[in-house]
């Protein structure tokens, strides 16, 4: 089977979040069940930058109004298109703002023309590869299965996938006469609240929608996370799936990782020690066996740092230490760096993006702290897992759906693989410390913890394989 798989972000390349692990990872987990991927993604200066040995596959004079060049090249086994349209992409900043971090004026052209893009490889752009499948991931791609919708060529079946349902892509309606689109495809799709939605056009238009967790596909089906969405997503109910993200088990192994200060596996944990101590001297922390935990995240209320930020006290009372690694919001930077400040030797903050440290942050510290207030699947839990790093998570979304909590009944059987705590509260994170701080103090506990969490199978390996179950059943429906 061919696929198309259209986004924005696609790591290593260019990655804001975990749109740009699973757009990855995903096409080469695929290819055991025989599913060849190409990835469209825009010719952004990293992009253009990293590619080798480019191919011109197609031309396109005219994308509304955009002319741009499709470029094919191979990198680190992904096949990438790249839409190379310099009047859109050759930009200083990021992928969605600019260096002073202000959203392009003009991204609902940007991704117009990605999507746009999407759709006429989808209907024989390339002159020797048709897709027998399109993916669109996210608000940016959202406008490929509308496009196809709504064009002249027979429709391919097209699934839309959801990462976070908060970003939607919302923009005034009268670019509507911009996007090249029959009259009746407002009202039809794209129509939200008297402006136009990108997101709610794709998930009308889509033949399937699925999200990155079974706990989050029932969520965003209720108002409290469906940010508005729930009742598009409530009439496609029936079309909506929830498919748990894997990892790359390469990049996030602890046998073989180069980034850490020792390898180690599950049956040689007391080498783990090594990076414990790597990372308490790079955080300069007191060396007591207080359980060490970490947080790396974006710096946002949906990642719930205003919640770690209130209990940043407890967590030193408790005799725990704790270290940050993260950017975002100003002022949640700055009143962990404050307690960072307060309490020197126990709480270490870097701000910032760091993939290198994220990856000892994981083999050193005991624990991992994730309160999110919602979590469509979640990565940093699976990292941890495979680090025997003990996941503290609220329990909503991926995180839920993905570790078991230490309850006496999951502990006396052998099951548990960390903490969960609900309602994603200060309260109840603060309880949630204790609980790991109490049970830390058992090494047989702890250590039970750990190993159990090291054997949980995180890889693309049954994700992949429900990815492409999905993709057969679209494809043999639409025959
Ligand atoms: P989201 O996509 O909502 O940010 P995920 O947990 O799905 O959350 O993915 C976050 C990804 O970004 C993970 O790979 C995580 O390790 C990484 N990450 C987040 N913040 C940082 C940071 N400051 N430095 C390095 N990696 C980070």
């Amino acid at each position: 089977m061919k696929v198309l798989s259209v986004t924005s972000e696609l790591y290593p390349l260019v990655k804001t979040g975990g749109l740009a692990d699973v757009a990855g990872a995903l096409p080469l987990a695929l290819k055991a069940y025989d599913i060849e991927t190409k990835t469209l993604i825009p010719g952004y200066p990293a992009v253009m930058k990293a590619i080798r040995n480019p191919v011109k596959r197609a031309e396109f004079a005219d994308l509304l109004g955009v002319q741009a060049n499709l470029l094919e090249a191979r990198h680190e086994g992904v096949d990438i298109l790249v839409l190379d349209a310099p009047a859109l992409f050759e930009r200083a900043g990021g992928p969605y703002v600019d260096p002073n971090s202000r959203d392009y004026a003009d991204n609902w052209k940007r991704f117009a023309v990605l999507s746009k893009a999407g759709a006429e490889i989808a209907t024989g752009a390339i002159a020797d590869w048709q897709p027998d499948l399109v993916h669109a991931h996210d608000w940016q791609s959202a406008l490929t299965p509308v496009f196809m919708r709504y064009g002249e060529a027979p429709e391919r079946p097209s699934l839309i996938t959801i990462h976070n349902i908060a970003f939607q892509g919302q923009f005034a309606s009268d670019i509507f006469p911009e996007l090249g689109l029959p009259a009746h495809a407002f009202w039809e799709a794209l129509e939200y609240y008297g402006t136009i939605s990108y997101l709610k056009g794709g998930l009308v238009a889509a033949h399937a929608i699925s999200t990155v967790s079974p706990s989050y596909a029932e969520e965003i089906l209720t108002p409290a996370f469906g940010m508005g969405l729930e009742g598009v997503i409530a009439s496609r109910a029936d079309d909506l799936y929830g498919i748990v993200n894997g990892i790359d088990a390469t990049v996030w192994n602890p046998a073989a990782d180069q980034l850490i200060a020792q390898t180690y596996t599950s049956a040689a944990l007391k080498k783990r020690q090594a990076n414990r101590d790597a990372l308490a001297a790079r955080f300069s922390l007191d060396s007591d066996d207080g359980p060490i935990f970490c947080v790396i995240s974006r710096l946002t209320w949906q990642k719930g740092m205003d919640l770690l930020a209130e209990v940043t006290d407890t967590i030193v009372a408790a005799g725990a230490k704790l270290v940050i690694l993260g950017s975002g919001d100003h002022a949640l930077e700055s009143s962990l760096l404050a307690a960072a400040a307060r309490h020197k030797g126990r709480i270490g903050m870097v701000v910032g993006y760091d993939e290198p440290l994220s990856h000892l942050m994981q083999a050193g510290s005991d624990a991992i702290l994730i309160p999110s207030r919602f979590e469509p699947c979640g990565l940093t839990q699976l990292y941890a897992l495979r680090y025997g790093c003990v996941p503290v998570v609220a329990r909503t979304g991926g995180l839920a759906d993905t570790i078991i909590d230490a309850n006496e009944a999951a502990l006396n059987a052998q099951t548990a693989t960390g903490i969960k705590f609900a309602p994603s509260s200060a309260d109840a994170l603060r309880s949630a410390i204790r609980r790991a701080v109490r049970l830390h103090t058992s090494d047989k506990i702890w250590g039970q913890l750990q190993k159990q969490g090291m054997k949980c199978d995180v890889s693309w390996g049954r994700s992949a394989e429900r990815y492409a179950e999905l993709y057969q059943r679209l494809v043999s429906k639409g025959q």
